[in-house]
């Protein structure tokens, strides 16, 4: 296993009507900002309950983050913080809204132009602080130090990620999501796979507390993640799937062992340039990404088939195809389609994307640093 350090300094607060903590979470005499998305809280009952609990704080809203936040909404929040001296944000949404509101909380107080914070690794050195209410269980921000966003005029989605931007508090009622449409469900399951994925389908490092707990993620996400879509009312299963999602990218089980977020990375190019779903774009790249680097991965894509898939073939080759088969399958079981023409995309698109990569830096990918712009090429041919 690798060194590290590791803090995480999130208070998760976890369960049924755990709402009404609100209140007591936010800093007393707090300036606060809440912000959310399209308006799905004002359907399943979270605005009411967010605005109850601001009840004695001077506080005011901020909605219309859009799925794939983008750089030039969320400039205007930043303008908004800097005019009202809002001192503390409360995005209330999924991953859209949190990330987005860390931007914002990084934005307001930079001293430059804020797009240099995703473009050219600008230093954020100070950022408001954050606490939110997350509603669909998928990405991981709700405890982590990452935000993603798209800036719409020169299509681009890029990430930056600091210890500043960390929520201080994260509330996770399972039961605000039972109002997520199956696609988001789906959605949130996939990605959640995916990034626990990452950060075990690399190559062995002697770490086995790492791999038993991103392997019991895995197994989780995929008992669970199809009971959602059947049971949709069954709350231990939304419970299982959200605090899943949470430990799959809260950064424990990424430490001491190597990382590879080259399907990430690839996928942001194409919610860019084609406006899919971030985890359609993983569905897609991963199956591919596994074929094509099978050599590279070969002891951890044997671990995960024996492991995960219960997989028993002798033939080594054959194990490392029905992994693969498998993982596909899973994805299409959730109603998650895994190729770029299921989305009606066409083989033109690869030069594309591999221009964005180059165009963004991206061309030293994986836990080797060996998925080069060709690399990326033939993964996504696989793709097509
Ligand atoms: P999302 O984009 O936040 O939300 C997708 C849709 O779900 C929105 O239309 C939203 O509607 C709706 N929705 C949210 N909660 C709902 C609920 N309880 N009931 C009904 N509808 C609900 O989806 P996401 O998958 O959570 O976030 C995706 C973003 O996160 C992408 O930009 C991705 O790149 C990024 N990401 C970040 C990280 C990280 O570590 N920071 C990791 C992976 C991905 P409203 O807008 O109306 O609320
Ligand atoms: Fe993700």
């Amino acid at each position: 296993m690798f060194n590290f350090s590791y803090q995480n300094p999130t208070r998760i607060v976890f369960g049924r009507d755990q709402l009404n903590q609100l209140a007591k979470l936010i800093p007393a005499g707090s300036k606060v900002l809440m912000l959310y998305g399209g308006g799905s809280i004002k359907h399943n009952g979270v605005y009411d309950q967010v605005v109850a609990a601001l009840d004695g704080f001077d506080w005011q809203e901020f909605s219309g983050i859009e799925p794939n936040p983008s750089f030039e909404t969320l400039m205007k929040a930043a303008d908004l913080v800097r005019e009202q001296k809002i001192d503390f944000l409360l995005p209330v949404g999924g991953g859209s809204v949190i990330d987005g509101a860390k931007f914002v909380a990084a934005a307001a107080v930079y001293p430059g132009d804020a797009w240099d914070i995703l473009a050219n690794r600008g230093k954020v050195a100070q950022a408001v602080a954050l606490g939110c209410v997350l509603t669909l269980p998928a990405t991981g921000t709700e405890s982590n130090g990452n935000s993603v966003v798209t800036r719409y005029e020169t299509q681009q989605k890029l990430s930056f990620s600091s210890p500043l931007v960390y929520p201080t508090f994260a509330i996770l009622d399972p039961t605000v999501t039972f109002s997520l449409p199956p696609r988001q469900v789906a959605n949130g399951v996939v990605d959640a796979f995916v990034h626990v994925i990452e950060q075990y389908l690399t190559y062995p490092v002697n770490a086995p507390v790492q791999d038993r707990f991103a392997e019991g993620l895995l197994q989780t996400l995929i008992e669970e993640g199809p009971k959602a879509l059947s049971n949709p009312d069954d709350y231990d299963v939304r419970a299982n799937i959200m605090w899943a999602a949470t430990m799959a990218l809260n950064g424990l089980i990424g430490q001491g062992v190597p990382q590879d977020w080259a399907t990430h990375m690839i996928g942001h190019e194409i919610t860019a340039l084609y406006g899919l779903d971030h985890a359609q774009t993983l569905a897609i790249v991963l199956p591919a990404l596994m074929q094509q680097q099978r050599v590279q991965k070969r002891d951890k894509l044997l671990q995960f088939g024996q492991r995960v898939w219960q997989l028993s073939h002798q033939d080594e080759e054959r194990l490392i195809d029905d992994t693969i088969t498998h993982t596909r399958a899973f994805f299409e079981q959730m109603g998650v389609p895994t190729r770029l023409a299921d989305y009606g995309i066409a083989a033109d698109a690869v030069d594309k994307l591999v221009a964005k990569l180059e165009a963004n830096g991206m061309v030293k990918l994986g836990e080797h640093g060996d998925i080069d712009l060709d690399v990326s090429q033939q993964i996504l041919q696989k793709a097509v």
